[in-house]
């Protein structure tokens, strides 16, 4: 398992895997934030596509193509605003990293690439999102063989950071001279 999630700190649109996962927002139509990153990096096709969906709730999660990113697919999640962890925002953002790994796994993905979904313009606690991201993708990823790989994308060293702490905890965190092979 420790093999299995990895943390990377970078831009998640030159990620070289079969699928990433966007933070969308229920329109689907583009945002900002990685949102944004990711429709810049697509092309337009990428929009057409999004418009076809007619929008998704929050906590659930849709697929495209990938267009002119290295991936296959995106995985559209959209994760929940945070309003103070009242109104069901840490489920809501769990059931978005099943929901994309449940999708991911019906289309072969072997490979994905999370970035922190609502920790941005949604404001959610970025502690707690890494603990949520990493127990779902292990719980997950102990029941389901086909996904091989998951990568973490942090964009900055804060964000790195919570997750290492997170694989720690779990003990799923790989030493330093294993993670330099
Ligand atoms: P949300 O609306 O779900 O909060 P944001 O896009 O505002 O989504 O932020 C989600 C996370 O994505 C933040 O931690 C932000 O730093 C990060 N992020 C922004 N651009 C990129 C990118 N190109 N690659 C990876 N992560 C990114």
């Amino acid at each position: 398992m420790k093999d299995r999630i990895e943390v990377v700190v970078g831009d998640i649109t030159q990620m070289q895997v079969d699928a990433i996962v966007n933070a969308a927002n229920t329109s689907l139509l583009g945002g900002g934030g990685v949102d944004g990153a990711i429709h810049r990096a697509a092309g337009p096709e990428l929009k057409e596509e999004c418009r076809k969906l007619g929008g998704c709730p929050t906590g659930e999660a849709k697929i495209t193509r990938g267009y002119r990113l290295p991936c296959r697919w995106v995985i559209h999640a959209v994760g929940p605003v945070w309003h103070g962890g009242t109104q069901g925002e840490e489920e809501l953002l769990a059931s978005c990293y099943r929901r994309a790994l449940e999708l991911a796994e019906e289309h072969g993905v072997r490979s994905i690439a999370f970035p922190a979904i609502s920790t941005g313009a949604y404001r959610f606690p970025k502690d707690r999102a890494a603990r949520i991201a990493v127990r779902e993708i292990r719980c997950f990823l102990e029941a389901h063989p086909t996904i091989e790989k998951v990568f973490l994308v942090a964009f900055d060293e804060e964000m790195r950071g919570f997750y290492e702490k997170a694989l720690e905890d779990e003990g799923l965190l790989r030493a330093k001279n294993d993670r330099d092979t």
